[in-house]
């Protein structure tokens, strides 16, 4: 096949897939793979983003995420009260249980990823925030663990360097979201721009309270463009994080990971709170909710975000390219 009919052949898929696509966001407004039914207007900001998606991404329909049973998906348009989410919950799982499911997801995750990549027309971007001690590192490395590297990157974004403070704020984010066929996992994101920032002052007001409707159009470039955005907040409560640090203190291996400056910005507990409220509740939309996930416990945690990232790319459900004709009979010569 020539590299023109090549072309043709990817649009006519495309069609198909689009069509397909936009059934798949009308079933959001029913049950998806078991899950209960997503809000109306959630549904109806999927579909109408279906709509126009095509234009855009050559053919192909975002596909919103998937949230497991016991995340709480922050409902586009409401404030989320993070005190009313209980952080200590285990879903009623068996902790013991719990580790062979674990196991269970991320052979789904390795297999769809395996899938994602050879398709090489869409991607995923996971973002992790959560306050000190939240656990991303953790999640990060039980979920991914025997993920092919290839296809997948962790990026943790720190104090921004001189040379990224002379860009705009999205700049080095942007610079690492997830190509085709790739899994991107951000360990911290461009939330810290109205997370840290705000809560020390870093920028005057008026800067960061317009960077929701910036991160909201950023994060509707990316889904139009055939990224599926899923967001983690993981939950935990002050007491919890008084325990974490206190381990941290009192374990000589953990000590490296002991940060003075944490109890300082516990300190600020509330602020932080009140940020990530605001964050999560502004910038939740119906192609990039914000999902809130009960960590306290660690092991429960990491499967509930595990089947989400399953669950969400079983819906993208990406397909191996079709082989090039003629392949089997082929002699290798001597
Ligand atoms: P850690 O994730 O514990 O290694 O710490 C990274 C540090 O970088 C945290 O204290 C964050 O608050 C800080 N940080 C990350 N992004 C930004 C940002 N955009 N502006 C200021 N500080 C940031
Ligand atoms: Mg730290």
């Amino acid at each position: 096949m020539t590299k023109k009919q090549g072309k043709h052949h990817d649009a006519a898929n495309g069609q198909k897939d689009s069509a397909k696509a936009s059934q798949d966001a009308a079933r959001g407004a029913g049950l998806v793979g078991g899950h209960p039914p997503s809000s109306a207007e959630w549904a109806r900001g999927a579909e109408a983003l279906a709509e126009t998606a095509p234009a855009l991404i050559g053919g192909y329909a975002p596909t919103v995420p998937r949230p497991a049973p016991g995340i709480v998906m922050v409902e586009p348009g409401k404030t989320v009260s993070l005190a009313a989410i209980d952080a200590s919950t285990d879903g009623g799982f068996d902790k013991d249980a719990a580790k062979e499911l674990l196991r269970a997801e991320r052979t789904r995750i390795k297999a769809l990823q395996e899938r994602l990549y050879a398709e090489h027309k869409r991607s995923l971007l996971i973002v992790f925030q959560a306050i000190d001690t939240g656990g991303k590192d953790g999640t990060i490395r039980n979920v991914f663990e025997g993920v092919n590297p290839q296809g997948c990157r962790v990026w943790s974004f720190k104090v921004p360097s001189a040379e990224e403070l002379d860009q705009d704020f999205l700049w080095r984010y942007h610079l690492r979201t997830p190509g085709r066929g790739m899994i991107g996992v951000f360990n911290r994101s461009h939330y810290e721009d109205v997370l840290v920032v705000r809560v020390k002052d870093l920028v005057p007001e008026p800067v960061w309270r317009e960077r929701y409707g910036l991160i909201n159009g950023f994060e509707r470039l990316l889904t139009a463009s055939g990224t599926t955005v899923l967001k983690f907040f993981l939950h935990i409560s002050k007491d919890e994080q008084k325990k974490r640090l206190e381990a941290r203190i009192a374990e000589t291996e953990k000590h490296w990971k002991f940060d003075p400056a944490d109890l300082v910005e516990r300190k600020s507990w509330d602020a932080y709170q009140g940020a990530f409220q605001d964050a999560l509740s502004r910038c939740s939309t119906p192609y990039a909710p914000w999902l809130v996930v009960p960590a306290n416990r660690k092991w429960y945690r990491n499967i509930v975000v595990a089947r989400t990232i399953a669950d969400t790319l079983q819906a993208m459900d990406p397909q191996f390219p079709e082989a090039r004709a003629g392949i089997s009979g082929l002699r290798v010569d001597d």
